[in-house]
């Protein structure tokens, strides 16, 4: 049962507690709504910082925030942690594994799920990272294959343990490549001494001709060089066709034999089911510019999740933390508006530029009218990330762990705390 008192407020029903959801949740504190959060996890992950708990240079719960705390002071507002099912439009309700919820508006900001583009065997077997406790797989698997790599005196076996083969080279296949090189280069000489820590290799194969395909040439290329004197082996124009749990395959014959494939190729949305009609070809939910799917004028969808066309975006806007908060945040003020009987505000999308970081002292930012990269960028990409963190402890926690990797070219967190068990019929169906 959900439990939720009626009231004499109209009923905003939000699902999903991610950048979207949360910006709307806190827009909305204290105004004439009765405000119900609803979340699969009890806490909002701070995805952009994910590949550092996957490389064990962050606790996961400095970048995990209590969805609880965020509404916390809020007057009228609620959370439940439900796996959303359905929605139905016609009868107002949503509805979910612990029981139905009617709602007088209803925004989904469900964001998004992998996309393996149809391929069972890559999604069987390869390693993502969009949840915290896929990161944590991550990790651990990271370090149990150098476990197995020292049991094993069949070097091609011993390779094959030490041989991480990331797929996309966007940001996030990018910032996943070098923080496992810096492994490579300063930490795991000191843990496996007995090993031939050389015998290690990072390929990242990337589809198109370049890395960060949707930054600036001039930070593509300058991330392609930080990684290359990293160590990482860069794949362009390279479509992997098969990963079999043993060995990935590619288009062009190259072919690779791994124990750990990370899969950052795609994304799509993650729309609920009952309202299929509105999905567009990359799985998201087509809105107006105000947010409003279509054919609806009390059902939003926001952020990851949401397509808004227009002609500087003619595909919707990027599926970035950036799109969503600002969206988030211009809904809560169309939702008083709509309650007063004005008119909305259309939704601009304010960029305010992209970046990625590719190790210590190496980043790359692109400003809308600006492009630099190295120490400054990296500098800039730190402060970034620890301002748009949630809450003081994750803040602090987040900061010293940094000052501490930095001075001691350490990552702390290189513990396998729940072992995982590669190639298990039942993965996590968690997204
Ligand atoms: C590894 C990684 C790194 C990234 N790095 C960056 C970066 O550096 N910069 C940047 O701008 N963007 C980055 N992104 C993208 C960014 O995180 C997303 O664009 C952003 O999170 C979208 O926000 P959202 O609110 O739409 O969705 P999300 O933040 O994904 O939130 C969706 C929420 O909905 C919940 N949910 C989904 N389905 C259900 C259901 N059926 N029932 C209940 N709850 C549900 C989920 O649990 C989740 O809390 C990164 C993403 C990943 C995965």
């Amino acid at each position: 049962m959900m439990n939720i008192p009626d009231s004499s407020n109209p009923r905003v029903v939000i699902i999903g507690g991610g950048f979207a959801g949360v910006a709307i949740a806190q827009k909305l504190k204290n105004k004439a709504f009765q405000v119900v959060l609803l979340d699969k996890h009890n806490y909002h992950n701070f995805q952009p910082l994910m590949y550092q708990v996957a490389t064990g240079g962050l606790e996961s719960g400095s970048i995990a925030y209590p969805m609880r705390k965020i509404i916390k002071e809020h007057r009228e507002a609620f959370f439940r942690m439900t796996l959303v099912e359905q929605i139905d439009t016609e009868n107002k309700k949503v509805i979910t594994d612990i029981g139905t919820i009617y709602y007088d508006y209803l925004v989904i900001a469900t964001g998004s799920t992998n996309n393996y583009f149809g391929n069972k065997e890559i999604e069987k077997n390869s390693m993502v990272m969009k949840t915290i406790p896929e990161a944590l797989n991550l990790r651990s698997l990271i370090l149990e294959n150098f476990e197995l790599a020292l049991q094993t005196n069949d070097m091609n076996e011993r390779k094959a343990l030490m041989n991480f083969v990331i797929v996309g080279a966007g940001p996030t296949g990018v910032e996943l490549a070098g923080a496992l090189a810096e492994m490579k280069n300063a930490v795991f000489p000191k843990d496996y001494p007995d090993l031939d820590i050389s015998m290690m290799e990072i390929n990242l194969v990337q589809g198109s001709d370049n890395i960060l395909d949707a930054m600036s040439k001039k930070s593509s290329k300058a991330a392609e060089k930080f990684l290359k004197d990293l160590g990482v082996k860069i794949h362009l124009k390279t479509i992997v066709t098969n990963y079999d749990g043993k060995k990935i395959e590619t288009k062009g014959g190259l072919s690779f034999d791994t124990h750990a494939v990370i899969w950052s190729a795609g994304v799509k949305g993650a729309p609920i089911e009952g309202m299929p009609q509105t999905l567009d070809r990359a799985s998201r939910i087509r809105v107006n510019e105000f947010n409003q799917v279509e054919g609806f004028t009390d059902v939003f969808a926001l952020g990851d999740v949401a397509a808004m066309y227009g002609e500087k975006y003619q595909y919707g806007h990027p599926m970035m933390a950036q799109p969503a908060i600002q969206q988030g945040n211009l809904l809560a003020e169309n939702l008083e508006r709509l309650t007063k009987k004005q008119s909305l505000k259309k939704f601009i999308y304010n960029d305010k530029g992209s970046m990625a970081t590719i190790g210590r002292n190496k980043a790359v930012v692109d400003l809308p009218k600006l492009h630099f990269n190295g120490v400054f960028a990296w500098f800039v990409w730190m402060f970034v990330h620890l301002f748009s963190l949630i809450g003081f402890k994750n803040k602090t926690l987040v900061f010293w762990s940094w000052v501490y990797n930095y001075f001691v070219f350490d990552r702390e967190s290189r513990v396998i705390i729940r072992p995982y068990r590669k190639n298990r019929d039942i993965k996590p169906q968690d997204n």
